[in-house]
């Protein structure tokens, strides 16, 4: 556990720091603002969806070290992936940092998204690591925004 603990802060500090896919997306086809009042986190999310896939994902915003890399490895995470594919990591993410402590985490799947872990000691930081996915639920639902607020 202590690995994954160094690892999550390396990758926290990383991606906080040089987040991929920032910026705006100007050929967007899908939009949504995304907002954590519990922490202050504000991202928006820009989409290109073609054919049901997510060709380009870019997002901006500004937050705390964690809800920034969580949205930089959100987009990596989803980039070329189907739009159900997306979603059904979300959930696996979404176990892993609400599940119970002893639950298994299946590094494979996640790939660098299970360094996020360490998130579960933090519930209150559960709401900044999922704001981006949240937000990118939105997106592909055609919303506008997104809250960690709202059920
Ligand atoms: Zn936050």
């Amino acid at each position: 556990m202590s690995d994954l603990r160094e690892l999550y802060q390396e990758v926290i500090l990383h991606h906080n720091k040089s987040p991929r896919n920032f910026g705006t997306l100007e050929d967007a086809n899908r939009r949504a603002d995304g907002h954590n009042p519990l922490c202050g986190d504000r991202l928006s999310l820009g989409l290109k969806v073609v054919d049901g896939r997510i060709e380009d994902v870019r997002f901006s915003g500004s937050g705390c070290a964690i809800s920034k890399a969580s949205a930089s490895l959100m987009t990596e995470a989803v980039k070329g992936r189907k739009a159900e594919e997306a979603d059904a990591l979300f959930h696996r993410f979404h176990e892993l940092l609400t599940g119970p402590p002893d639950v298994k985490v299946d590094g494979k799947e996640l790939g660098k998204l299970a360094v996020f872990a360490g998130v579960r000691e933090f519930p209150v930081r559960v709401k900044c690591a999922t704001l981006a996915w949240h937000t990118l639920e939105a997106a592909l639902a055609g919303g506008e925004t997104a809250s960690t607020e709202t059920p």
